[in-house]
């Protein structure tokens, strides 16, 4: 069977999923669904995820999931990839969803925090990594998604539950919103 033929049987739904400002907790996390990943697969196919797949950029897809605050350059541009390319758009997490922990940085001047980082505790003898090594210019404030893109749907916590983040996924193949009851949300 050709490779062309064998991708036109494969009619599983996409997700595409990015880590933006985030740890890859979120995405962590979604790993400990274990077994069951398995049962996901057999109707979602990963075009691009960084827990799954070696696929850079953001591919078309039924559904773009996002971790992490928007916090530099780059992530606005990744964010408006995943608008343009997904279907739906969902925020996975806390600092997707509402800002969260990441924003703690937003008291702090973004040049100062660049120079501690980069020069100030490089050692002397070595040369800067931000002279070799472009740095996306981080913006004045970490924000959530929703203030770059529309986002259709929020998954709560830190990091979201797995089970909570694949019930999200299951919904939205079955055209449902997924519906997040208190005692699923979690903080780790
Ligand atoms: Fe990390 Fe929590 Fe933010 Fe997810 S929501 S990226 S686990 S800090």
């Amino acid at each position: 069977m050709s490779q062309a033929t064998a991708q036109t049987e494969d009619d599983r739904a996409t997700v595409a999923t990015v880590c933006l400002g985030g740890c890859s907790g979120c995405h962590m996390e979604f790993l400990n669904i274990d077994h069951d990943l398995v049962d996901l697969l057999e109707d979602v196919k990963f075009e691009a995820s960084h827990m799954i797949v070696d696929e850079k950029g953001v591919p078309e897809a039924d559904i773009g999931i996002a971790e992490g605050v928007v916090t530099n350059e780059e992530n606005i541009e990744v964010a408006e990839e995943l608008r343009e390319n997904c279907d739906t758009v969902v925020a996975w997490g806390d600092c997707a969803a509402l800002r969260g922990i990441m924003s703690l940085r937003n008291d702090d001047d973004p040049d100062e925090m660049i120079d501690e980082v980069y020069l100030d505790k490089a050692d002397e003898e070595s040369e800067s990594p931000r002279d070799d090594v472009p740095v996306p210019a981080l913006l004045e404030d970490a924000r959530p998604l929703d203030e770059y893109i529309d986002v259709d749907v929020y998954i709560p916590g830190c990091p979201p539950d797995a089970e909570v983040m694949a019930h999200g996924i299951e919904a939205l193949l079955d055209g449902e919103q997924p519906e997040i009851v208190d005692e699923k949300l979690q903080y780790d």
